[in-house]
């Protein structure tokens, strides 16, 4: 199955890969799924958008429950190598992504389109931001800034510029994704001539319709996961394995734009 990888990857030059939580298990984040996961402690209907922006209890809740999401920093497993193998190796158009770890940047690559959002930025969200849709001033900081602020006694931090409430940069449950994010990734979807879907389950929508959009514009599909999904039938190639033991070696396998081996970079 790893050398069935290694040719598709060796016969496609502009490669999306589309992850989930599964490419970062290894890096010791839960998925959904796992025992231990985060979801298996906190209930997820209790972090929706319009919860939090209602309630200032919930918007306390939800800076513990980070505080405790983010208290290490994780590192970059090989999965996440060899997709920035693969990019120096000229190969790689891009990397989508529903993860919100920021480990693809850690790992190297370059061009990554967070479809979800990133857990360790936060956002201002406006005044009367309402269904689920954020309208804030544009005002980014870090996770730290606002735990500094949380530890100095403020359990409901405001935006310095336009007091608007302060959520983490990422997509919340009942929280519209950015269309200009999801353009983005449309667009990487339908350049590619390889579309290569890893460690998702493929169930969120519209997230997971993106390696369809691929399939449809003529990319071959490709889905590594540690289990089945419901596009296997759909794909040109399904490996059932962990995402770094397979990635490495067929990446390894393939050949740079200028002919040498990626395993040598
Ligand atoms: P998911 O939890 O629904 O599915 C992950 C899939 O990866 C599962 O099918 C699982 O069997 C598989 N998997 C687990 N470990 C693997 C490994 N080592 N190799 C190969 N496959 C493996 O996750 P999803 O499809 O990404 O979507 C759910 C949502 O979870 C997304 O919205 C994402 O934002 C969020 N999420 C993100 C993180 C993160 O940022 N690391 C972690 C948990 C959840």
């Amino acid at each position: 199955m790893t050398r069935l990888l290694a040719e598709l990857l060796e016969r496609s030059s502009n490669i999306v890969a589309f992850t989930g939580a599964g490419i970062s298990t290894e890096s010791g984040i839960p998925d959904f799924r796992s025992p231990g996961g985060i979801w298996t402690r906190y209930d997820p209907r209790d972090f929706t958008f319009d919860r939090f922006v209602e309630s200032a209890d919930v918007r306390a809740q939800s800076w513990e429950m980070r505080r405790e999401l983010l208290a290490t920093v994780p590192e970059p497993n090989p999965g996440h190598a060899a997709l920035a193998n693969l990019e120096d190796a000229g190969r790689v158009l891009g990397v989508i992504t529903q993860n919100i770890d920021g480990l693809h940047q850690l790992a190297g690559s370059s061009n990554v389109v967070e479809i979800h959002g990133n857990a360790r930025e936060v956002m201002c969200i406006g005044t009367a931001p309402a269904l689920g849709t954020p309208d804030g001033c544009g005002f980014t900081a870090s996770h730290e800034w606002a735990m500094e602020r949380v530890d100095s006694g403020d359990q409901d931090p405001r935006c310095p510029h336009c007091g608007g409430l302060i959520k983490s940069a990422t997509i919340s449950f009942g929280q519209a994704l950015n269309p200009e994010i999801m353009d983005a990734a449309a667009n990487l979807a339908g350049r590619c001539d390889a579309m290569l879907s890893i460690g998702s389950s493929l169930q969120v929508y519209p997230a997971a319709g993106i390696p369809m959009r691929a399939k449809q514009s003529g990319a071959r599909l490709a889905i590594l996961n540690d289990e089945e999904t419901p596009l296997d039938d759909a794909a040109d190639l399904v490996i059932h394995g962990r995402a770094g033991d397979v990635l490495t070696p067929a990446v390894a396998a393939v050949s740079s734009a200028n002919g040498d081996g990626v395993g040598e970079l």
